[in-house]
């Protein structure tokens, strides 16, 4: 059994070692300060669970030592009886006005003494407890939040975030008019690998294609896996030029990696498109762009980068 420890701020000596006496005999471990400044030094160094401080002091007096323990963040969960000779209501509200978190008027009796002292000390040990449960617990909501935007597979947001934030940078756009891209990269014949290789494998070719392009962007960029073998890209503020930019990076990245289980390279097609967009007058619309420039990249031999603008003035040629 561990013994709560108090510390006893009393500066008459006699007062002191009665009291002292009384609560050893209950079980406390008790500590003496005999003046303002030995107190906080104690707390600071004892660590006490209760702290008994008198009112009236030589030099710094309880109500200021008081004050300062209960603005400091490492001491002002220590509970805190005021004691003092003086009976009047002011006193007692000045002590509670400043944190105190009881007030036993001299002299007291051992009985009530350690009442205040078991009553205290059991709030202090159920807020504790609390304290702990509510930071697991927000632990608890941050994985719970982590799991509902994340795909499980590759660790990179899924679909429903992807929508999320492609929405409010649709929004940001139409209100600021300021310029994002949007990339949608695909894999090759993806089939090929996992008729070849095995799904695992072709789960394992997922994630390293995910890591490369969770290093190929910035932190206000959003990769997210889109569907099966598609990724969704979000490039805020950027430019269709510099978006056709980073997709290429990107896209040869993944063509010159060595993948770990894969004796092959693996390559990828992209499709850009972004605001401002005259056609794109619907985020939903703006997916379809990015999915049909990402068709004709198929469609021209894979591997490949093509933008929403290149695809239409193409199509219209044709
Ligand atoms: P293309 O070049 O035209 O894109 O050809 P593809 O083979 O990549 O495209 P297709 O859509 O025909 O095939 C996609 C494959 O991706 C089919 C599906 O079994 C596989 N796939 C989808 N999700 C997963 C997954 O989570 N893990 C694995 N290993 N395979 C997946
Ligand atoms: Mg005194
Ligand atoms: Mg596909
Ligand atoms: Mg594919």
């Amino acid at each position: 059994m561990v013994r709560a420890k108090v510390l006893l701020v009393e500066d008459d000596p006699v007062q002191a070692s009665a009291t002292k006496e009384a609560l050893t005999k209950v079980g406390y471990e008790v500590l003496w300060a005999e003046d303002g400044i030995h107190a906080i030094k104690a707390v600071k160094t004892e660590r006490p669970d209760i702290i008994l401080l008198d009112v009236i002091l030589p030099g710094m007096d309880g109500y200021e030592v008081c004050r300062w323990l209960k603005l400091e963040e490492t001491t002002k969960g220590i509970p805190v009886v005021m004691l003092t000779v003086r009976k009047e209501l002011s006193d007692k509200i000045s002590g509670l006005h400043i944190g105190a978190d009881d007030y036993l008027p001299k002299p007291y009796n051992e009985l009530e003494l350690n009442a205040r002292i078991y009553a205290l000390l059991r709030t202090k040990a159920l807020q504790d407890e609390l304290r702990l449960k509510n930071s697991q617990l927000e632990e608890l909501l941050h994985k719970v939040n982590y799991m509902a935007i994340t795909d499980a597979l590759t660790g990179l947001f899924n679909r429903r975030h992807f929508h999320d934030v492609l929405m409010s940078e649709y929004e940001r756009t139409r209100r600021y008019n300021t310029p994002f891209s949007l990339v949608m990269l695909d894999i090759d014949h993806f089939k090929r690998i996992n008729d070849t290789f095995g799904h695992s494998v072709g789960d394992s070719v997922l994630r390293e294609v995910a890591e490369i392009l969770r290093h190929s962007i910035r932190d206000i960029d959003t990769a997210s896996r889109y569907g099966g073998e598609e990724f969704m890209i979000i490039l805020p503020s950027t430019g269709k030029d510099h978006a056709l930019t980073v997709a290429e990076r990107m896209r040869l990245m993944i063509a010159q990696n060595a993948f770990s289980r894969v004796d092959r390279n693996i390559t990828v097609s992209i499709g850009i498109a972004g605001m401002p967009d005259e056609k794109a007058d619907s985020d939903e619309k703006l997916i379809r762009c990015a999915d049909f420039a990402l068709y004709r990249a198929k469609d021209q031999g894979r591997n490949r980068t093509i933008t929403a603008e290149a695809a239409e003035l193409e199509y219209a040629a044709e």
